[in-house]
């Protein structure tokens, strides 16, 4: 079992971007968090699982949150001490019902679409800590956390 990391780390850099919920600024986010990081010297393979769990957490804003409707993503990177990076993902979409079934491998509300319930799953494989905060109709906040290599 993963330790649970400690949150207290002291925020050292930070950057906050405001982006429309398309599916064409998909890649922009990951892009984003990937060139912030870069200031740390991560890895090719540490940059390659950060941008891909920021890209499920982003989809999942654009397809689930703001389905059928228009809304905002806000992405916030910190760059704590320890080389700790914090990503939340915020959205003010429709709200996840049940947390914990969504987070279970396979599962997906979107079964008769292309989704496969596998991007919770992503997310912790590729993070070192995901948590995951929503009310329905109000909105889900995701925070990924990731330790990079000394
Ligand atoms: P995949 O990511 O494999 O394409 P998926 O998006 O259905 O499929 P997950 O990313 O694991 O799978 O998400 C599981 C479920 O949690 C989704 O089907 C959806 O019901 C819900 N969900 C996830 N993120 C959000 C969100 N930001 N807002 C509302 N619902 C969400
Ligand atoms: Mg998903």
């Amino acid at each position: 079992m993963k330790k649970r990391v400690d949150f207290t780390a002291c925020v050292e850099n930070e950057m906050r971007l405001f982006l429309p919920a398309k599916s064409v600024n998909e890649a922009m986010a990951r892009s984003a968090v990937a060139a912030f990081c870069a200031q740390l010297d991560p890895t090719a393979l540490e940059l390659a699982d950060l941008k891909c769990a920021v890209s499920e957490a982003v989809t999942n804003c654009i397809v689930h949150a703001y389905r059928d409707t228009e809304g905002e993503i806000e992405l916030n990177v910190e760059l704590c001490e320890g080389r700790l990076v914090r990503v939340t993902i915020r959205d003010k979409g429709c709200g996840i019902e049940n947390v914990k079934a969504a987070r279970e491998p396979l599962f997906t509300t979107d079964a008769e679409g292309e989704r496969s319930g596998m991007g919770f799953t992503v997310m912790e494989n590729f993070c070192d800590e995901v948590r995951v905060k929503s009310r329905v109709g109000k909105g889900t906040t995701v925070i990924l956390l990731k330790r990079l290599h000394k």
